[in-house]
């Protein structure tokens, strides 16, 4: 990648002189939703080619571009930081694109210090700041970047994150609907309160049910903390088996409740959704295998089956049993595996993930779709990348829609409470 080329070369030079950065666009000192932050970071790349903010409509047009195609796809890949900043820099010195070494050496020093100076000081500080909620309308995806999901190859966070995305992108490409937009961001940043067409989806290793009693138990308190901090006394309905949903890969609770408060109305999101990380990969794995076994066995090929048609059949076969024996060798340890595969899992999880979100969005858990990625025997089907499962189905995305569109109904008027507020921080993680 261009990128990650540039900048091996450029972490050869030593550091020179700061360097003077001149722009308007300082980050705010407060949290920003999600529209803002990206808006930020879109005003920052458009400022450093043209050295103003856009005005004309061809201009505006500009912007929005690089807001849709950089920025956010940066806010949902392992990498928003170095990816802006790069588009920063090249935006400021276009002509150095391709050309670094031949600046001469004081030039790449000075170079060297610029970039790590828009790093630090201009992305970073965008970077840093908590998250607020969007206004009623606006649809965001939280995946929860902690240590879990750190740990995971690039290749495979990036393919979560288009995975997740891709998925969901009917809502904006719906006339009428909003954008369903995906962020991946540390748990520090995440907003103290959430819209009821809000999701946050988390990767867990192992120990699925005690994540959900957990994360379920603490918002909970937090929401009764937020609700005496209204100088209100309201008790809401516990959470029974039907709002909660155990699956082969992942679990999810929901309880999205409006409560009748005095002379207003409360709207309390609860919410939990995970993938416990060991089951993916475990039917990953088991799945290479078996189909190794298969290919290996002189599997013929009926014209019935995917592959009968599909004259790069043997080739494929070729790389699944390649592939098999890699992932054999380090069954759990995706970070040995190559990229590809790294991909091809981390697309897996994604789905996974955007099935378990799906849940978020209807009021009784067990809603699921007669086939696609809604569907309940999704596990295996998501592992074995099955052409259908690849999105929700067309009836399926239409129920979503009203889904979300009754749930902001359902909220209109009311006054948000804090599932995650600033004060019980350090109870843990509710999510
Ligand atoms: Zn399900």
């Amino acid at each position: 990648m261009a990128f990650q080329d540039l900048k091996s070369r450029l972490g050869n030079v030593k550091p020179g002189r700061a360097v003077e950065l001149r722009t308007p666009i300082e980050a705010p000192s407060g949290p920003v939703t999600v529209a803002r932050l990206a808006g930020g970071l879109a005003d920052l790349v458009y400022f450093s080619r043209k050295g103003k903010k856009p005005g004309t409509q061809a201009e505006k047009t500009e912007w929005s571009t690089i807001q849709s195609k950089d920025v956010l796809p940066a806010l949902r890949s392992h990498s928003a930081e170095l990816t802006i900043a790069w588009l920063v820099f090249f935006g400021r010195h276009p002509e150095v694109k391709g050309r670094f070494k031949e600046q001469p050496q004081d030039r790449q020093r000075e170079l060297q210090q610029e970039f790590d100076d828009i790093r630090a000081r201009q992305v970073r500080p965008w970077l840093a700041l908590r998250v607020a909620a969007g206004a009623l309308g606006t649809r965001t995806l939280y995946l929860v970047d902690d240590p879990v999901f750190r740990k995971l190859p690039d290749p495979a966070r990036d393919a979560v994150g288009t995975a997740l995305n891709d998925v969901f992108a009917f809502a904006g490409q719906t006339r009428g609907q909003a954008p369903i937009r995906v962020i991946f961001l540390d748990p520090d940043r995440f907003p103290e309160s959430y819209n009821f067409a809000d999701a946050v989806v988390r990767v867990v290793d192992g120990k699925l049910t005690d994540h959900l009693d957990q994360a379920h138990q603490r918002q909970r308190d937090n929401a009764q903390h937020s609700i005496q901090a209204l100088g209100i006394r309201v008790t809401f309905e516990p959470a029974t088996p039907s709002q909660s949903v155990a699956e082969r890969l992942g679990s999810s609770l929901v309880l999205k409740t409006v409560v009748p408060a005095g002379r207003t109305r409360l709207a309390i999101p609860i919410m939990v959704a995970a993938v416990d990380l060991s089951a993916v990969s475990s039917e990953f794995v088991s799945y290479y295998q078996d189909e190794a076994r298969m290919i290996q066995g002189g599997r013929t090929l009926r014209p019935t089956d995917p592959g009968y048609w599909n004259p790069a059949q043997k080739l494929l076969d070729t790389a699944t049993v390649q592939g098999a024996a890699k992932l054999k060798a380090a069954p759990n340890k995706p970070e040995a595996w190559d990229a590809g595969l790294q991909a091809q899992f981390g697309t897996a999880l994604g789905r996974s993930l955007a099935h378990e979100a799906r849940h978020l969005y209807f009021a009784d858990a067990d809603n699921h779709a007669a086939t696609g990625l809604g569907a309940s025997d999704v596990g295996d089907q998501v592992v074995a990348d099955r052409p259908a499962y690849r999105q929700f189905s067309v009836d399926d995305r239409k129920n979503i829609l009203a889904a979300i569109g009754k749930r902001e109904k359902e909220q209109r008027g009311t006054t948000l409470v804090a599932t995650f507020p600033a004060a019980r921080r350090a109870n843990g993680f509710p999510f």
